[in-house]
């Protein structure tokens, strides 16, 4: 058979560079031909968009490759971390589609990692230090001037064996000792000068509660953990490329020289997610949460994975995003409009179109007969003959868009005005034929007499008019609350404008955030109508409000009062307010 070198090209092209690695160390059987992942998230706070990327990733490349990936709870840091966090990030990842094949903790590795130390501390390649931190630093040199040795660098073994002991009995206070991995203060990898790989911290854990007083550091933690379980690729993101020569030192100081085959983790790293508008990182989004900015983790103006699920995006929407924004090694800034667009088109496949008006003016329709009421067909999904149709309540009295009637309209506005006809969306066509108002000039209700026999199907459906728009009948309709979202962040880059205005002002982050903050990000609409087909919707039923935008049901939604939040408009409008 002919070759076809165009679909080899093809082919190659989709992979991307950590797919072509592990490709190759499959086919050069590292590992014993393993592929085994994890994704090792710190419990102190929520996942976020970012976290998807990694997530999507880790697990994968494992289920791409006949591998597996495992949770691995990065917990050394027990003033920070929560079982609230844990159960948190379990469900999330759960929500996105995938699966995690073991629940692993660092904190299973303590005693391990414990040991490992006093090893370290036998063979002369570790010492305790009783500095504090800031003479540590100080001591660090630049990355052109070698730094000072500790005082205690050379101290005797049994020293720092007794000294390590107590820094773990509770004797001694947080901050007076550490334990310092002795490799060379004149390294040009500032991260070999020493580094601290234990730290007193008295704050029981989430897990292991009084047991342990000192605690690994996340170099001395991670890259072991990995060892332990059996890890073959530690995918993490490029902050991390100093990390990896300590990474594989500490591999190679555990591995001792025993074990010489290749079998051993491999650390390879990506470009984070960083999206315009927002702000990732646990530590800015606690802030936000805890200085009430918004409501919480799951407030749907968050960049979290719960916030997304709570404001309407599907897990499918997610993965459809990461992965075309796809993996490399050069930092970028991803365009919101490019998230938009996927949740869009994904609910454009799957949701339900119904009638909603959010911004309500009365229609009367004056020669339709009172106590009327018509019964009528309205298609679910245009785009899924297999959705089939529901019924809506056609009457008299009709709400309408404030924004679909206009007194003196231009030539070009193709909507209710005096003489102009348009078609209610499944029923019939309507002449308009004028309005009453208010002293203040507010139109109060807007009239039209319909034209019998223009109904889809009748003798007549073919006049022309030149457009469509929704009703709810209103009698029948239900009352409901929507709300409206918009960028939490004024700035296209808030990362950056928080690091400027601190650096400026010489401010905290939070007094920065009230700069930045866009305090018109959420807007709440309390009198909305909603046709009578959401009467028992349930919380993340999805819809599509015609002509509105895509629209979930909020989690505090109830039949008494039903709660809508917009998870993304129909057309992307943001380019546009921006492009102005
Ligand atoms: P944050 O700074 O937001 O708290 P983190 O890196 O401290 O993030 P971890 O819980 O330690 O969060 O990270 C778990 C995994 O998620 C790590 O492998 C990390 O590299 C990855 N990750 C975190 N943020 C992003 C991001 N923005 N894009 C891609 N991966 C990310
Ligand atoms: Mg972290």
């Amino acid at each position: 058979m002919a070759e076809n070198p165009e679909n080899e090209i093809t082919e190659k092209k989709s992979l991307n560079f950590i797919e072509e690695m592990v490709e190759k160390d499959l086919a050069e059987g590292k590992n014993g031909g393993r592929v085994q992942t994890r994704f090792p998230p710190e419990p102190n706070g929520y996942l976020h968009i970012g976290h998807a990327k990694a997530i999507c990733m880790d697990f994968g490349m494992a289920e791409k490759h006949g591998g597996i990936c495992n949770l691995r709870f990065d917990d050394t840091n027990p003033t920070k971390e929560d079982t609230e966090y844990v159960d948190a990030i379990k469900e999330d990842i759960s929500w996105l589609g995938f699966h995690w094949e073991n629940e692993f903790y660092a904190s299973d590795y303590f005693q391990q990692l414990w040991d490992f130390a006093i090893e370290l501390i036998k063979e002369g390649k570790a010492y305790v230090d009783e500095q504090d931190q800031e003479t540590i630093l100080s001591q660090k040199g630049t990355p052109t001037q070698p730094g000072i040795d500790s005082p205690y660098r050379n101290r005797p073994v049994q020293e720092s064996l007794d000294l390590f002991n107590k820094m773990n009995s509770g004797e001694l206070e947080e901050g007076s000792m550490v334990l310092r991995a002795k490799i060379d203060m004149a390294h040009n990898n500032m991260l070999f000068r020493d580094p601290i790989i234990y730290r007193i911290v008295k704050t029981p854990h989430h897990r292991t509660g009084t047991k342990w007083k000192s605690y690994p550091m996340y170099d001395f933690a991670h890259g072991q953990s990995d060892y332990f379980e059996g890890v073959t690729h530690s995918l993490c993101t490029l902050e991390f490329v100093p990390h990896r020569p300590l990474y594989d030192l500490f591999i190679d100081w555990l591995k001792k020289g025993q074990d010489l085959d290749d079998n051993r983790p491999r650390q390879t790293e990506f470009n984070k997610l960083n999206l315009n508008y927002t702000l990732l990182s646990k530590r800015n989004l606690l802030a936000l949460v805890k200085e009430g900015f918004v409501s919480g983790w799951d407030d749907p103006r968050m960049p979290t994975i719960c916030g997304y699920r709570r404001r309407g995006y599907t897990p499918e929407s997610i993965r459809m995003f990461v992965d075309r924004i796809g993996y490399t090694k050069f930092d970028a800034l991803n365009d919101m409009a490019l998230m938009e667009s996927a949740v869009r088109e994904d609910l454009n496949r799957r949701a339900t179109r119904v009638a909603a008006v959010i911004d309500p003016v009365k229609l009367v329709i004056t020669n339709y007969p009172e106590g009327k009421v018509e019964e009528l067909d309205a298609i679910n999904n245009p785009e899924d003959p297999e959705a089939g149709s529901h019924k809506v309540k056609f009457s008299r009295e009709l709400w309408i868009e404030r924004d679909d009637f206009m007194e003196d309209a231009p030539a070009k506005y193709f909507r209710l005005t005096q003489g102009r006809e348009v078609r209610l969306k499944n029923a019939y066509i309507v002449l308009c034929t004028g309005c009453k108002k208010a002293a203040d000039g507010t139109v109060e209700e807007v009239y039209c007499e319909y034209i019998p026999n223009t109904k889809t199907g009748e003798s007549d459906s073919n006049r022309k008019v030149k457009s469509t728009i929704h009703w709810v009948s209103a009698a029948h309709a239900i009352q409901a609350e929507v709300r409206l979202y918009d960028r939490l962040w004024q700035c296209e880059n808030p990362r950056d404008e928080l690091a400027r205005i601190r650096e400026e002002q010489n401010c905290d982050p939070v007094t920065a955030m009230h700069q930045m903050f866009n305090k018109n990000s959420l807007e709440t609409r309390p009198c909305c109508y909603v046709e009578e087909f959401l009467a028992d919707t349930k919380p993340l039923d999805h819809f599509q409000f015609q002509r509105i935008g895509y629209f979930c049901t909020d989690k505090d939604s109830t039949p008494d009062h039903l709660i809508f939040n917009r998870t993304v408009s129909l057309k992307d409008t943001w380019s546009k307010v921006k492009g102005k």
